[in-house]
Order: C-alpha cells, then structure tokens, then sequence
C-alpha cells in the first residue's frame, strides 16, 4: 500500500514541470520537458538501426545509411511522429469545440498526448465523438503516410521511403493502441459512453471502464516483465520494449486505480440530482411586477428567464442594480438579462463538478438545465449546492 503510494505521488509529479511552445485555434500547447528524452530515444532508436541494418519496405531493400544521413532520417522521422501525437490530439479538442466545450491545454507527455478539457463532455454522445476523433484522425495519417511510401517507392527513394513507412507504423500502432478499450485510453472512453448510454449511469460506466484501464495497465506491466526475462526477445532491444511496456502499464494502472476510486467517491453526482425546479420569469415581464410578484417570493441572486420552457437568458439582481428605480415600470426583463450563451446552460446528465466548472467561469455563479429537446427543467445556483450536498445522504 505505501508503496503504492509513493509511486503514484512519483508519477502524478512526473506531469507538473511543463512548458508551452505554441497556441494553436487559441490552444495552448505545452511540453512536459522530460518529454524531449522521448524524442532523444526515438532519435537514437531510428538512427542506431539505419545505420546498423539493411531494412525491407514494401518493395524496396534499404541499406543500412551512412551516420550522418542516418541522424538525420532519426530527426525527421522523430518530427514527423511527433507532429502526429499533436494531430491525434487537436483532433480529440476540435472536436470537443465542436461539442461546445473549452480546451484548457494539448499536453505533450512521455507517453504521448493529452487534450486536457474545461469540462467534461455532458452526454454520452459528446464522449463517443470526442475519444473517437483521436484514433480516427491517427488511422487517417497513416493511410496517408503509407500512400506517400507506395509514391516513393515508385521512385525508388529510399530515405523518403523509410521516414513515410516509420510514420505510417507510427501512427497505426498510436491508433491501435489508442482504442484499447480502457479508460483513460481513447477505446476506455468509448466504453464508457457506450454504458453511459446504455444504464444512464455516468458513475457506472466511469467505474466499469476503469476497471478494464486497471486490467489493461496490469496486461502491459506482466507483457514488459515477459519480454524483458523471454529468450525469445533477446534479438529485438528487449530492454527498451519490455520497460517501455511496464511504464506505460504503470501509468494506465495508475490513472485509472483514481478514476475507479473517484466514482467510488460519489463525486459524479449528475446536474439532475442536485437542482432546484426553475422559477422562471417570461421576457416580457416589467421589473416593477418581477420585483413585487417574483423577487418577493423567492430570495434569489439570478432568475432563468424562459417563455413557453425555452430558455432566453438569465436575469441577475447584479445587473438590475444598474437600472434606475423610475425605470422599473417602463422597462421589461429582455432588456436586462443576459441573453442565453453557451455557458448559461446544462444538460441533466452533466456531472456537478463539470456544471460548477461552467457556473464558475460565466460569471453567474448559477446555471440552466436544458434537457435534449431544449426544455428549461431546472436551475442551479452555486450557493445552493454546498447546503444540499451537506444534507444530501450518502
Ligand atoms: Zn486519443
């Protein structure tokens, strides 16, 4: 158990020192600095086997290159993967954006990449579409990259050929891997949308999926220790392979050992268990009668304002104090609130902490609920939630 402990305290400091080299569509992209041993590896590992072995690629024989020559296909070769690792990602955040939901970084990592998100995806959908974006858009790099190996090899290009045929590889081993169906790889998310949609149950299908992370992080770990004692992997770098493959399954085992433990947790309570039934108020309603008919009845600091269910906007008292008191009469709610805007709503399947994430950064401080066919069916209000969550039983 300490052991367990001080490990996982290693790795989770093994992701802290990182830092950013570019923005791309206003995303951050950082580097994790012992990332760039990574790419020194690959660099070695690319360059060390073309200039000691003669290679076989689809038609043509390559044999093996002069150092320099060599170095430099390594360094290529290591760009080009690593322009794939960052496509995988920036698909996984395009597609996010494309669900509604704020990029907070694309990380780079030894183990690959990270599209970290402002909040979580609200449905089961949204999930599916964002994890599969990932593997899909690798398949695509390397259908491509074989395509322009098959071109140089027409031509008989043999350094071109070997840099293609490495990034093909490369890209359909990170697609391959990638849909390994445990969380937190990109097959585990699927899984989890697949039993989202299902049960309904975010907290199940968290559950489910991270037992099958922890099952295939424990596979990797036994497969590295396998390669690593096996005479039968002597020829083949066993040493770099084997540990390569228990690091990345003490990763796997690590990061979803927390995922389980948080659903345990019951942290993922939904939007739905915890809101409040909406006390709207219709856009054309005067202040003067919101203030005597609503704000009496009901002390709170903002109101959903909705018309036949369908939300508006949101009416804050902030912004009502703006308003001269003579103007009251005369002015209706539609002139004051804010109108609706992505981050004034959820959906009921959204977990509390991603709805609070929302609330906190809309500047509110409360939040719609909208169901799929676009009814208002709750509101939340950030100050409630502690009260509720205190009494809640767990
Ligand atoms: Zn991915």
């Amino acid at each position: 158990m300490l052991g367990a402990l001080l490990f996982s305290m290693g790795i989770t400091k093994l992701f802290k020192q990182r830092f950013t080299i570019a923005r791309v569509y206003g995303i951050p992209v950082r580097i994790d600095y012992r990332w760039l041993v990574v790419v020194a590896l690959s660099v070695w590992l690319i360059a060390s086997n073309l200039q000691n072995y003669a290679i076989q690629v689809v038609n043509v024989r390559v044999p093996p290159h002069a150092p320099t020559i060599a170095w430099l296909l390594g360094l290529i070769t290591t760009a080009g993967l690593f322009l794939s690792v960052f496509g995988h990602e920036l698909a996984h955040a395009l597609m996010a954006k494309a669900e509604g939901i704020e990029i907070e970084e694309i990380v780079l990592h030894p183990f690959g990449g990270l599209a970290r998100l402002k909040t979580d995806p609200q449905n089961p959908r949204a999930e599916f579409r964002i994890a599969l974006a990932g593997p899909a858009s690798s398949f695509l790099f390397a259908i491509l990259a074989f395509l322009a190996t098959k071109i140089a090899a027409m031509g008989n290009y043999e350094s071109t050929v070997v840099v293609f045929f490495l990034i093909s590889a490369g890209n359909l081993l990170l697609a391959l891997f990638n849909l390994f169906p445990g969380y937190p790889l990109d097959g585990g998310r699927v899984l989890r949308a697949l039993i989202w949609r299902r049960t309904g149950d975010i907290k199940e299908a968290t559950r489910k999926a991270g037992i099958c992370g922890i099952l295939i992080g424990g596979m990797l770990v036994l497969f590295g220790v396998y390669i690593l004692i096996s005479p039968n992997w002597r020829a083949a770098q066993p040493y770099f392979m084997g540990t390569w493959s228990i690091l990345v399954g003490l990763f796997l085992l690590d990061t979803a050992l927390k995922v389980v433990k948080s659903a345990h947790n019951a942290r993922l309570v939904t939007v739905a268990e915890a809101m409040s039934p909406p006390i709207a108020v219709e856009p054309g309603l005067v202040i003067t009668r919101f203030v005597d008919d609503v704000l009496s009845l009901h002390r709170q600091t903002s109101f959903p304002v909705a018309l036949n269910e369908r939300l508006h906007g949101i009416l804050t008292l902030e912004d009502l104090k703006s308003l001269p008191r003579e103007r009251w009469a005369t002015t209706r709610v539609q002139a004051v609130m804010r109108p609706v805007a992505p981050g004034f709503f959820v959906e009921p399947t959204t977990t509390l902490d991603s709805a609070q994430a929302v609330m906190k950064e809309n500047g509110i401080g409360a939040i719609a609920i909208v169901n799929g066919s676009g009814k208002l069916v709750g509101f939340l209000q950030s100050g409630n939630i502690k009260r509720r969550s205190q009494t809640a039983p767990r």
